[in-house]
């Protein structure tokens, strides 16, 4: 892609959420450039990064945001929100106190988004199976209560990364059409 000429069909905007440090901007940098680093450091300010893909023979160009740092101050915008076809909302398995947030996340994400978004369950560092505290049925039966897909990923080892961002761009292409 990015040659002159390439056309885009549609634009998605999709948002990650999550507790500082499970793994969202590395998900993103590992989706949008297939990079991963070990001393990510938090960014300030809100940022997209995109990347296109070809589902069902179209051209769609996933825009996806990162919160960048906001989560600490529980000061996501509503502008980060707004306009939102899919959401990814991240945990690491690894520490139970982010999973045990979700509600919250999925709450506030309810209280601004789209009726029609989709949300993706992502529990992170799934490479870190040693350390394990969020066993893979208490998220998926929470998933499976509140309607949300769910996958385990791994940045890290780019597990299910792109499985889960290509899963909710394909839903939300199979929604609108
Ligand atoms: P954010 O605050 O949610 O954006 O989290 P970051 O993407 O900055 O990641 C926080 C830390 O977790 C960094 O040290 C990352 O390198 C690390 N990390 C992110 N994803 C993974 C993963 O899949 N596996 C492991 N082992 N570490 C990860
Ligand atoms: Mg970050």
């Amino acid at each position: 892609g990015g040659g002159v000429g390439d056309k885009v069909d549609y634009v998605f905007k999709v948002v990650l959420i999550g507790d500082s440090a499970v793994g969202k901007s590395q998900i993103l940098a590992r989706f949008a450039r297939n990079e991963f680093s070990l001393d990510s450091k938090a960014t300030i300010g809100v940022e997209f990064q995109t990347r296109t893909l070809v589902i069902q023979h179209k051209s769609i160009k996933a825009q996806i945001w990162d919160t960048a740092g906001q989560e600490r101050y529980r000061a996501v915008t509503s502008a980060y929100y707004r306009g939102a076809l899919g959401a990814m909302l991240v945990y690491d398995i690894t520490k139970r106190q982010t999973f045990d947030h979700i509600p919250r996340w999925l709450e506030e994400l309810r209280g601004h988004a789209d009726k029609n978004l989709v949300i993706m369950l992502i529990g992170n560092k799934s490479d870190l199976e040693d350390q394990r505290v969020v066993p893979t049925e208490d998220a998926k039966e929470f998933a499976q209560k509140e309607g949300l897909f769910f996958l385990e990923t791994s940045a890290l080892q780019a597990t299910n990364v792109d499985t889960a961002f290509t899963t909710v761009l394909t839903e939300i292409f199979d929604v609108m059409t």
